[in-house]
């Protein structure tokens, strides 16, 4: 596998086609619960009209422990670091409004966000997971990575053919943090939730598509033996103080080629649904997950369906649609 994965295009699809060729565990998920459903949000660009509240919440509160664990690994001290990462979340969100009467605003807006990230900090001021240092000298904080696979869409190739080139899949995705814990790596993905997380929570990581790709990619790009993923819980609370648990989901070297060796058959199958023009229903994964957001849309007649989605949901521009390549 190459993971140098320069140059690359700021489309996922391969030109004048919807064969998606940059992958991240999003968009894998997606094809790997249901076609249509791949296919509504990645080809079409349909996403809920209170999506904004979430991504902005999840942002804000991954950029906070972010500025945290990089003033801690420049030497800071809990006190100041936590200052620091508390201002700068101050003045990003200054003017951010929500609407607290949806169930979205009720949970994410600015005020339960700026606790939530101050419980965060309170909670783990003496937290034995440390940052892992990268062989250049970096704090592995909030890490991009980009790696080829050593095949692609076969389109590609045919139609590359006379230039003598083709376009690999490429595995793309941002890690929160590389830690060291007990003597040993993991990576550390950040959740929040709004239920409690019992060990059904943490069982639902193995198997797991992005804790699997996460794993793959530590090992790949940043050449850090990671044992697995620790998922830190954090559960937003209204009333009582926020709550927060980890979980450690462990892979081994076989569940990883295993990963890898499923995923060419996934994405052969990406492709030929894009040739084909159809991405079919899975009606089994419908009520998966606490339900599919477009469970009242599918339930519809399919000649009234594009006004449904219409009514309910957001088209975005290309540019804003949701995107591999784009850096974080
Ligand atoms: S409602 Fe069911 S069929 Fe429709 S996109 Fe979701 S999972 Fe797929």
């Amino acid at each position: 596998m190459d993971t140098s994965a320069s140059d690359v295009p700021a489309s996922p699809f391969l030109e004048g086609t919807n064969i998606q060729f940059a992958w991240d565990s999003t968009s894998i998920g997606y094809l790997k619960t249901c076609p249509k459903l791949y296919y509504l949000v990645m080809i079409e660009g349909w996403s809920p009209k209170d999506d904004s509240v979430h991504l902005r919440y999840g942002a804000e509160y991954h950029s906070a422990i972010e500025d945290y664990d990089k003033a801690k690994a420049a030497g800071a001290n809990h006190a100041d670091a936590m200052r620091h990462a508390v201002h700068q979340l101050m003045i990003r969100t200054f003017d951010w409004d929500v609407d607290t009467d949806t169930k979205a605003g009720r949970y994410k807006n600015r005020r339960t966000l700026i606790q939530l990230v101050i419980d965060y900090f309170d909670f783990f001021a003496n937290d034995t997971a440390t940052t892992h240092i990268l062989e250049n000298g970096r704090a592995a904080v909030e890490l991009s990575f980009k790696f080829e696979l050593d095949w692609g869409p076969s389109h590609s190739k045919a139609y590359d053919s006379q230039n003598d080139i083709s376009q690999p899949y490429l595995l793309c995705g941002h890690l929160d943090r590389v830690v060291s814990f007990n003597n040993d790596l993991y990576v550390l993905d950040h959740k929040t939730t709004t239920t409690t997380p019992s060990s059904y929570f943490f069982d639902g990581f193995n198997p797991h598509n992005q804790m699997t790709l996460y794993t793959l990619a530590t090992q790949v790009v940043y050449r850090a033996p990671v044992k697995g993923v620790i998922v830190e819980a954090a559960q937003i609370k209204l009333v009582e103080p926020n709550f927060f648990t980890r979980g450690v989901t462990y892979r081994t070297q076989d569940q990883l080629d295993e990963w890898l060796s499923d995923l060419r058959y996934w994405l052969a199958q990406a492709e030929a649904f894009a040739t084909a023009d159809h991405w079919p229903m899975n009606d089994s994964s419908c009520d998966k997950f606490g339900g599919c957001m477009f469970r009242g849309i599918c339930s519809k007649s399919p000649q009234v369906r594009e006004k449904w989605l219409a009514g309910d949901f957001i088209k975005r521009e290309i540019e804003d649609r949701w995107n591999p390549l784009k850096p974080r």
